[in-house]
């Protein structure tokens, strides 16, 4: 029999897996259930099955699976409540506020028996699955700085995500893929410090971008960092190593490769500049490096759902564990931590 879900919180993202869901086989959706009138005639105009409430919703002996797409602070309870009718739970990111909200749903599925899992579709974002190949190739050489941005200029968007006790702001919106993203780029490795920043430009209520250094126990310095009010967006990622450098710009995956080419360079010719000459800050000479176009990885997001009926029929383990997501989640309390304090916090 194939999978079938039901989606609470037809929203944004309620409406676009409800669309990608309808470019597949299973899981298929069996219908939607939203607070908002408006919302609910959309779905019914979309042809979707709209249930009478949540009751009725999680009464549906046709479904066994539920996303939760509604605004954070709700995920939680809805969650809890699922997996208690016996449904197996995708719950968007971020799962919850805080540690402590996530130990009680993951307690709550070992109790039922039921699945919990997190929709980190980022994990599917081309350019992270990009950098992760060039760093996997070695080409770079021993690395030893990672920066991953993400950069807008409309502020943060003007509804919960902007209130604290819906869960609003930059880190648990968009921090919690970044950081998902970074900690999955050395899989062995621990985080042993946490440097981070907020800022609050366009509202005092919730952190509106954030940077965090993350000092890693393999020497590796990665660098999030997330920005509502940057009018030029820096690169999406870069990646040194000590035989070379990577930039992927965008999402578009422009970008390239330099890397140390034969021998060492000997006779640098200075860069004259208006106040003096530098020989250590001259380019490389062209005969020294080499230039190559980025390794582009594709992705299908799709297969995220496929994991998870895979995994709830026994056919493959979980891309996404409750370790991982845990781990991240104690990473964005440091995050905040490190902010609040204005220090160096320890980690792992
Ligand atoms: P949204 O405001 O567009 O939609 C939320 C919907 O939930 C609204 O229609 C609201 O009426 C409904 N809702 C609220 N409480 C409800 C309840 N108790 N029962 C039923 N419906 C309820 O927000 P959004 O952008 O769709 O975000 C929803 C979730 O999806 C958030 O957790 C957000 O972080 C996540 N999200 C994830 C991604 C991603 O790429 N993974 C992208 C955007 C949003």
């Amino acid at each position: 029999m194939a999978h079938r879900i039901a989606i609470i919180g037809y929203g944004g993202m309620g409406a676009w897996h409800a669309d990608e869901l309808q470019t597949m086989e299973e899981p298929q959706v069996a219908g939607v259930w939203d607070l908002k009138p408006e919302r609910l005639a959309l779905a019914a105009e979309k042809r979707l099955h709209v249930y009478g409430g949540l009751e009725d919703l999680l009464r549906d002996a046709g479904t066994d699976l539920v996303l939760v797409a509604t605004p954070n602070d709700s995920h939680k309870p809805l969650a809890i409540r699922a997996m208690q009718a016996g449904k197996n739970v995708i719950c968007e990111k971020p799962v919850t506020l805080s540690s402590g909200d996530l130990n009680e749903m993951i307690a709550v599925s070992a109790q039922t028996g039921r699945l919990l899992t997190v929709h980190q579709n980022r994990r599917w974002d081309e350019d992270f699955l990009t950098i992760r190949k060039i760093l996997e190739s070695g080409e770079l050489g021993a690395p030893f700085r990672i920066e991953s941005r993400v950069q807008g200029a409309h502020g943060i968007p003007g509804d919960w995500r902007q209130m604290p006790e819906k869960g609003g702001g930059m880190i648990l919106d968009w921090g919690v893929h970044l950081l998902d993203q970074a900690l999955l780029l050395f899989p062995e490795a621990k985080v042993e410090t946490v440097y981070a920043t907020v800022t609050n430009i366009t509202n005092q209520k919730v952190d509106d971008g954030f940077s965090a250094d993350l000092g890693m126990d393999n020497g590796v310095h990665i660098l999030v960092e997330v920005g509502t009010s940057n009018f030029i967006a820096l690169p999406r990622w870069v990646a040194l190593g000590a035989d070379g450098t990577a930039v992927i710009e965008d999402w578009q995956l422009n970008g390239r490769l330099v890397c140390a080419h034969g021998r060492d360079e000997t006779d640098v010719a200075p860069v004259i500049t208006a106040a003096g000459l530098t020989k250590t800050m001259a380019p490389r000479r062209r005969d020294t490096i080499a230039t190559y176009p980025l390794p582009a990885v594709r992705s299908d997001v799709r297969d995220f759902y496929r994991n998870v009926t895979a995994t709830l029929d026994g056919r493959e383990e979980r891309l996404i564990t409750l370790e991982q997501v845990a781990r991240v989640m104690r990473l964005m309390e440091a995050v905040v931590r490190s902010a609040a304090v204005r220090q160096v916090v320890p980690f792992e």
